[in-house]
C-alpha cells in the first residue's frame, strides 16, 4: 500500500515524491498521472528522493485511529502518538507522519529540527512493513 514511498535503510532512509519537470512542483505522497499544479500542464513527473530534515509546522497528539496506510487492530486498545506536520524548505511541502516511539508532544515545538527514520508500521511472525517517522535532530538514537 506504500510502496515506492520510501526507499533506504538507517542513514539512508529517504522518502521518495515526484517531482514535475515543466513547473519543479514537488509531490509527496508521489503523483505520478499528472502535474496538479492547476497552472501547469506538466506530464513528465520523475521520482526524487526528498529532504531528510525540515523542520516543524504544527503537530498534534492524535486521539484517533489513523486513515490508510496505517494498519490498526481494532480489537486492540488505540494508542495515542504525536502525529507532526513537517516542512521541506527546499520542496516547499508539508509531509505529515507520526513521532518516533518514545515522542510524545511534550517534546515537540513549531519550527524545531526533525529527520525522517524508518519505523515499523506493523508487523507479524513472517513480515516487518516499515513506515517512516519523524526524530527531533537532538535526540540520539
Ligand atoms: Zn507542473
Amino acid at each position: 500500500m506504500v510502496a515506492g514511498w520510501f526507499a533506504g535503510d538507517g542513514e539512508d532512509f529517504r522518502l521518495l515524491g515526484t517531482r514535475c519537470s515543466a513547473c519543479g512542483t514537488v509531490f509527496f505522497p508521489r503523483e505520478d498521472t499528472w502535474c496538479r499544479n492547476p497552472g501547469c500542464a506538466g506530464a513528465g513527473l520523475e521520482e526524487v528522493a526528498l529532504s531528510r530534515r525540515g523542520r516543524i509546522w504544527s503537530y498534534t497528539d492524535s486521539r484517533y485511529r489513523p486513515p490508510s496506510p496505517y494498519v490498526t487492530d481494532p480489537e486492540l486498545p488505540w494508542e495515542p502518538y504525536a502525529l507532526i506536520a513537517v516542512e521541506l524548505e527546499s520542496e516547499r511541502i508539508v509531509v505529515l507522519g507520526q513521532a518516533s516511539p518514545g515522542i510524545t508532544v511534550a517534546d515537540l515545538a513549531v519550527g524545531m529540527e526533525v529527520e525522517v527514520v524508518p519505523g515499523v508500521l506493523h508487523e507479524d511472525a513472517e513480515t516487518t512493513w516499515t513506515t517512516w517517522r519523524w526524530r527531533p535532530t537532538g535526540v540520539a538514537g
